[in-house]
């Protein structure tokens, strides 16, 4: 298990990370979320020793960190670090070649991501031929080759097609099946839902939601509350009590509300504003659950 404990990290002014704790097990998928310039890359940063915290730890089965263990984890850093002349498999290999695998090992290892990937046809491509996505592909199966006990992959999502998203999802999918733990950051909540059992939230430099997708959710102070009606339902939706906010959009009313707040009764008087064509009363989603998190 990867065990982050309270890292703090300045640059000058800026308070980057500000008692940071986190956990990732093997077998299990963290979605690790927060606003631009919340800390997440720092983070991330920290456990392959690519910048030092002036305070805190962090362990993996609970050894604190050397070269060794490193180079046994997986990462997809932010500045996609590929060589753009060389070719795709002979950069694979070249990376498997770096974290111990014999020379067969590695070329067996490149081909076989390519292959997973997507990316048959393009084994003797230069990286700077292929188009960004692919580029992606090659740095993820970068952080594959070596088969990491751990993945961190910062932002692999962002920039992604769908059929690409869909690879991608499944490959982590069965990296965590295969009892790796995996932790990628990503600004698209509704795949994180999607696709992770955990999540964690980081705001200003430190934690502060952490927890199952379902747990979070069914724990949260607020639920939503959508009702499509003809006409404006807002006068009568503020007459129910809890109501945090509605946003309308022609005739469908997003309401999020306080999960104590009684709504019995509100179908009735709803129907008697207008013909009602759909309501729905739901525990928050996790870009609902973000909001309330780090405004
Ligand atoms: P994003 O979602 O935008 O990628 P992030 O959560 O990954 O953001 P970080 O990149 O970790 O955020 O940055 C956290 C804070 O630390 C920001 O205020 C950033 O400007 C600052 N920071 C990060 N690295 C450095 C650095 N090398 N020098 C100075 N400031 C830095």
């Amino acid at each position: 298990m990867l065990v982050i404990s309270d890292l703090h990290k300045s640059f000058g002014d800026i308070h980057a990370l500000n008692g940071c704790s986190l956990s990732v097990q093997r077998g299990r998928m963290l979605g690790f979320l927060g606003p631009n310039g919340a800390g997440k890359t720092t983070t991330m940063r920290s456990i392959f020793g690519l910048i030092s915290p002036d305070s805190g730890s962090v362990t993996w089965d609970g050894q604190e960190l050397g070269s060794g263990e490193r180079l046994g984890f997986g990462y997809m850093p932010e500045e996609r670090g590929l060589y753009p002349k060389m070719r795709a498999h002979d950069q694979l290999s070249y990376m498997g070649r770096i974290h111990g695998l014999t020379k067969k090992e590695a070329a067996d290892s490149a081909s076989y991501w390519l292959d997973r990937l997507g990316l048959a046809e393009r084994h003797d491509d230069a990286i700077e031929a292929l188009s960004h996505g692919n580029q992606q592909r090659v740095q993820l199966a970068a952080a594959l080759v070596h088969d990491p006990a751990l993945l961190v992959l910062d932002e692999p999502f962002a920039g992604l097609d769908p059929i690409a998203t869909e690879t991608m999802s499944e490959v982590l999918d069965e990296q965590t099946a295969a009892g790796k733990a995996v932790v990628f950051s990503s600004h698209q909540l509704d795949l994180v839902e999607d696709i992770c059992e955990d999540v964690a939230i980081i705001n200003e430099g430190s934690i502060v939601v952490e927890g199952t997708v379902k747990a979070l959710k069914d724990a949260a102070p607020i639920r939503h509350l959508e009702v499509d009606v003809d006409g404006d339902a807002r006068a009568l939706l503020e007459t129910l009590e809890g109501v945090r906010s509605i946003e309308v959009e022609g005739s469908r009313h997003n309401v999020i509300i306080d999960a104590s707040s009684d709504v019995r009764g509100f179908l009735g008087r709803a129907q008697e504003a207008g013909r009602l064509r759909h309501f729905s009363y739901t525990t928050p989603s996790l870009t609902d659950l973000f909001r309330e998190a780090v405004q």
